[in-house]
């Protein structure tokens, strides 16, 4: 196979995130036309753990001598050899489900977000991801953990019959950029802003705004409200309009 058609599906970033882990070993029990399959932290997903020593996800292009950046460079060579690269996340934040991307969105990104039915896409830094690896040809999907709809089972259906160049899709997709803000539960009581009220992706009113100090002239949303630890509040990202 050539390598600019080969797609390539990766699990486990963070070891303890188990959709991708079991979409990867589902896929590696069957021989794929297009597909190859790659759990990239063995160790973090068998100990269940995020990471071991540093997260790969925040250290993949950056220097260090922990496990997790001598894995980078041995998963940059496995990268080399694939057309494209889909890899799977998992929050425990609620209705959070999109596609992950660290650079202006291609027709790649956007057709594989409808293929999926995410319809949202999020643009987040780019420095120290593993997608920084080649962000034209990377494309990540976090999903909500047990998530009723994203089964392994839909996953593989979808995947099983996926090709490059992807299909168009009909559609439009949401697009996001995270701002760089971020607010903690002690910047929300201090600011009366009750995070019960807020949906991840949905618009904040023009009160919540004001009190958060945001531009009322435009729309910006939560996301990943709860997910890290218990101060934590939200990130906020802006509506970049519509693909
Ligand atoms: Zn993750």
């Amino acid at each position: 196979m050539k390598i600019e058609n080969k797609i390539l599906i990766l699990g486990g970033t963070h070891g303890n995130e188990k959709t991708g882990v079991s979409v990867v070993k589902s896929l590696q029990r069957k021989e794929y036309k297009n597909l190859e399959a790659l759990i990239a932290n063995p160790k973090a997903v068998e100990k269940n753990l995020r990471f071991i020593e540093a997260d790969l996800n925040r250290n993949f292009d950056l220097p260090g001598k922990t496990y997790e950046h001598k894995l980078a460079k041995s998963l940059k060579k496995t990268f080399k050899k694939s057309g494209f690269i889909i890899e799977f996340h998992n929050t425990k934040s609620k209705s959070n489900d999109c596609g992950i991307i660290v650079t202006k969105p291609n027709k790649a990104h956007i057709n594989l977000a409808k293929y999926f039915k995410l319809n949202k896409v999020l643009i987040m830094p780019r420095k120290g991801s593993v997608s920084s690896f080649n962000p034209d040809n990377f494309f990540s999907i976090e999903l909500e953990r047990n998530s009723k709809i994203y089964t392994v089972k839909y996953i593989m259906e979808k995947l099983s019959a996926l090709e490059l160049p992807f299909p168009t899709q009909n559609g439009l997709a949401d697009l996001f950029e995270f701002t760089g803000k971020t607010f903690y539960k002690k910047d929300l009581a201090r600011a009366n802003v009750d995070i019960q009220k807020l949906t991840n992706f949905k618009a904040f009113n023009k009160s919540d705004k004001k009190k958060l100090g945001l531009s009322l002239d435009l729309i910006y949303v939560p996301i990943f409200i709860g997910e890290y630890g218990k101060d934590f509040g939200f990130h906020v990202a802006l509506f970049k309009g519509q693909r």
